[in-house]
C-alpha cells in the first residue's frame, strides 16, 4: 500500500496493516507474524484511508503487547511545557527558540522535573496507554501520552511571529494529521495556501512519514531506512530549505537531506 513507510521501502504486503489484518482472520497471532509486528511505525496511515474503520494502530499495539505483556503505566506527572526526549536529549539547542516563543505568547515556559512520557514504552508493548492533561506539548509523540495542546498547531495560529519566506519545504507532523485530520490538516493547509510552501501533504490530505519519529526511527531491530524515506519526500521538491515542528523529522532532515533545516521556532523574527 503507497503511504505506508514498511510497504514503501519493502514491497512487501505481509509488512502492513492488510497483511496482518488477512494473518488475523487466519487465525494467526503475534508470534506468528512478529517481523509484521515491528515493522509498523504507527504512523496512522493506513487507519485514516481504510473505508471501514479499521483501527490498525491500535491492533498493532495490541499484538505488541501479546507479545511483551504491558506493564501498567506509570503516569507521567502534568507539566505547563512537555518538550519530549528527543528535544531534551537530541536537540537541546532548539529548546531556548520554543522557550521564547512560547513566552511570545505570554505561556508558561516552566519545564523542571520533566520525565520520559512514556510513549516508546507503549509503542514496544511493555506499557499501556495514559493521558495526563498538560499545558503544551512540543513533540507529536508525547501527545499520546499527554493531553495538551500542540507547539506546532500553535506555531500555525501565530504565523506573523515567524519569517517563514518561501521557498521553503514544510514537513507535517504526520501522526497528528492522520490521526485527526479534521484538526490538523486546516492550519498547515493555511500555511501552504499563504506561502505557497511545499509539504508533505499527500491528495488524500493525509502525511507521509520519515519514520524517524517511531522505534523503528531509532534503528536496532526493525529499523525503517529514514535516508531513503527522507529522499523519497523531497524526490520532486527544489526547495532549500526544510523547516518543521517535529522534533524527530528534524532530526531525520538534519541527516539525510543535504539542505538547511530549521526547527519552526528557529524562524521566530
Ligand atoms: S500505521 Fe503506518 S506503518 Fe503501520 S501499517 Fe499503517 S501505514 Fe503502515
Amino acid at each position: 500500500m503507497i503511504g505506508c513507510p514498511a510497504y514503501e521501502e519493502t514491497s512487501f504486503e505481509p509488512l502492513t496493516a492488510k497483511g496482518r489484518n488477512k494473518a488475523l482472520q487466519a487465525g494467526l497471532g503475534a508470534r506468528d507474524m512478529e517481523e509484521s509486528v515491528w515493522a509498523c511505525t504507527l504512523c496512522g496511515y493506513c487507519d485514516a484511508i481504510c473505508p471501514k474503520h479499521v483501527r490498525n494502530v491500535e491492533i498493532v499495539l495490541k499484538l505488541r503487547r501479546d507479545l511483551h505483556g504491558a506493564a501498567l503505566p506509570s503516569a507521567p506527572v502534568s507539566r505547563p511545557l512537555v518538550l519530549g526526549c528527543t528535544i531534551r536529549e537530541r536537540a537541546p539547542e532548539l529548546i531556548p527558540s520554543i522557550v521564547a516563543f512560547l513566552e511570545k505568547l505570554g505561556r508558561p515556559a516552566e519545564t523542571a522535573g520533566e520525565t520520559c512520557c512514556g510513549s516508546l514504552d507503549a509503542e514496544a508493548g511493555r506499557a499501556t496507554r495514559t493521558r495526563v492533561p498538560a499545558g503544551v506539548v512540543a513533540d507529536p509523540v508525547c501527545m499520546e501520552q499527554f493531553e495538551g495542546e500542540f507547539l506546532g498547531e500553535l506555531a500555525m495560529k501565530s504565523l506573523g511571529l515567524f519569517n517563514l519566506k518561501p521557498p521553503f519545504y514544510y514537513f507535517v507532523p504526520h501522526r497528528l494529521i492522520n490521526r485527526d485530520p479534521g484538526r490538523y490538516y486546516a492550519p498547515y493547509h493555511a500555511l501552504r495556501l499563504a506561502t505557497g510552501c511545499e509539504t508533505n501533504l499527500d491528495l488524500n490530505r493525509l502525511a507521509r512519514s520519515t519514520s524517524m519519529g517511531s522505534l523503528q526511527g531509532l534503528g536496532g531491530r526493525d529499523a525503517r531506512d529514514v535516508r531513503e524515506a527522507v529522499g523519497r519526500l523531497l524526490r520532486h521538491s527544489k526547495a532549500e530549505r526544510i523547516i518543521t515542528c517535529s522534533p524527530a523529522d528534524y532530526l531525520a532532515f538534519k541527516q539525510h537531506s543535504g539542505r538547511e533545516t530549521r526547527f519552526v521556532t528557529e524562524c521566530l523574527k
